[in-house]
């Protein structure tokens, strides 16, 4: 997808959804204010049936409102009516006498001032009482339960449910269109890594060839053998190169199965460092090996064991910026075999240690150094490890070096 396509594609959805949040916003209030009105009329309704029947049947006996009512019942009488008419609350009821200017019952004391306030107001006039226009029911609903009694909650909960949801699409959609990005930005890098890793064995083969076929070169036997040594290396690099990525894209599969056979593990080490001898020497380096593992041998994947002992050691090459220093170690605890890489590179900063294990992860090193990379080597070691039942560690400090540590059980 083009970039401005994408952009495109994201402001008119982000477009779209702001405005879904407006629209349901204006929306929201007007049910609230509908569901209002509606409710006002609901009450209004319960109590022209309360002020009929106070005034008339239910309390004809009563001479004095304030002395002969029975609260209790008209309290429950209220509450049926608000019923009646689907509304299921118990709100504070007050008996206000105008005359007076105070109130001469209310079902809550503490709640008189509320009472006061309320625009639920009725006059009655019950029989006996000689004057109309002097007592009042008042009515005082909480606020929450107003809310709450309101048809708009479920209507809310689904309008709050569906934003969150758009949010949510939204936020996937950011994500997904991000991390295609990342893909795309990171295939482009693996191809050109690749094609940089594979062309330099290649041209480097090529000339060792040019020279050998020099007679004068070929015909020193030492001069022969060191350009024979370069191409054997050269080549050594690029079968683990692309053993690597090839086996690496066939562990993701969950079939993957490794080929255990008897494998001595110093002697592959061993093995593995020769194919570094002429490129440390032309570096001026070091390699230094403890190969003291005893039992040595264990079932393992020879193939896989092999090109994982490779690209820790290249790792420790590439990564250190002087001559490179290498430690090489393998020795037995109770149960394992223990393969160690020292180097002393550049390191690795303590929040990046466990992504480098992460396929196609390379730490980004600004300008400390330009290595060439792929990004997949530890990732296939962690996997190798994974399918030996071993376990891999790492201990680096930005600036001092890197060990990289592979226990592999003795008992396969
Ligand atoms: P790459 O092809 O980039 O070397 P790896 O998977 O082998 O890929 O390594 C992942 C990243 O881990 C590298 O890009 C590098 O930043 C870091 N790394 C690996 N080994 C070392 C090491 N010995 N010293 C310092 N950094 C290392």
């Amino acid at each position: 997808m083009k970039r401005w396509f994408r952009t495109l594609v994201i402001s008119i959805f982000a477009l779209a959804a702001l405005s879904l949040v407006v629209i349901q916003f204006v929306q929201t209030r007007r049910t609230f204010s509908i569901s209002d009105n509606m409710f006002n009329v609901s009450v209004n309704n319960a109590m022209d049936e309360v002020v009929r029947q106070m005034s008339g049947e239910v309390f004809q006996t009563a001479s004095h409102p304030a002395t002969s009512f029975n609260y209790q019942e008209l309290d429950s009488l209220i509450a049926e009516e608000l019923l009646l008419n689907g509304i299921d609350l118990h709100p504070v009821v007050g008996i206000y006498d105008g005359s007076q200017g105070s109130f001469l019952y209310s079902s809550d004391a503490s709640k008189e001032n509320r009472l006061e306030e309320s625009p639920y107001r009725y006059n009655f006039s019950p029989i006996g009482v000689v004057s109309s226009g002097q007592y009042f029911i008042t009515l005082a609903f909480p606020d929450t339960e107003l809310f709450l009694q309101s048809n708009t909650k479920v209507y809310l909960y689904m309008t709050l449910f569906l934003l969150v949801v758009i949010a949510t699409m939204f936020f996937i959609s950011l994500r997904t269109l991000a991390a295609q990005r990342r893909l795309d930005q990171m295939k482009t890098e693996f191809i050109n890594n690749m094609t940089h890793e594979i062309k330099t064995p290649i041209s480097t083969i090529g000339l060792a060839c040019e020279m050998l076929r020099d007679e004068t070169v070929s015909q020193d036997a030492a001069t022969r053998s060191n350009f024979l040594g370069i191409i054997s290396d050269e080549n050594q690099r690029m079968r683990v190169l692309v053993e690597t990525i090839l086996q690496s894209a066939k562990m993701a599969n969950k079939n993957f199965a490794i080929n255990p056979k008897e494998v001595d593990i110093n002697s592959l080490t061993a093995k593995v460092l020769q194919s570094f001898r002429l490129t440390i020497a032309n570096r001026g380096g070091s390699i230094e090996a403890h190969l003291d593992a005893s039992p040595s041998t264990l079932e393992a994947d020879e193939l896989h064991i092999t090109n994982m002992v490779y690209n820790l050691i290249d790792n420790a090459i590439k990564y250190s910026v002087d001559a490179p220093r290498i430690v090489v170690t393998t020795l037995c605890d109770n149960e394992n075999i223990v393969l160690s890489v020292k180097d002393h590179g550049i390191g690795i900063a303590k929040e990046n240690q466990k992504r480098v294990f992460e396929k196609f992860y390379r730490v980004s090193t600004g300008n400390v150094h330009n290595v060439k990379g792929f990004g997949i080597g530890l990732n296939y070691v962690a996997q190798v490890v994974r399918l030996h039942h071993g376990h891999i560690s790492l201990e680096s400090e930005l600036g001092q070096g890197s060990t990289f540590t592979v226990k592999l059980p003795l008992l396969g």
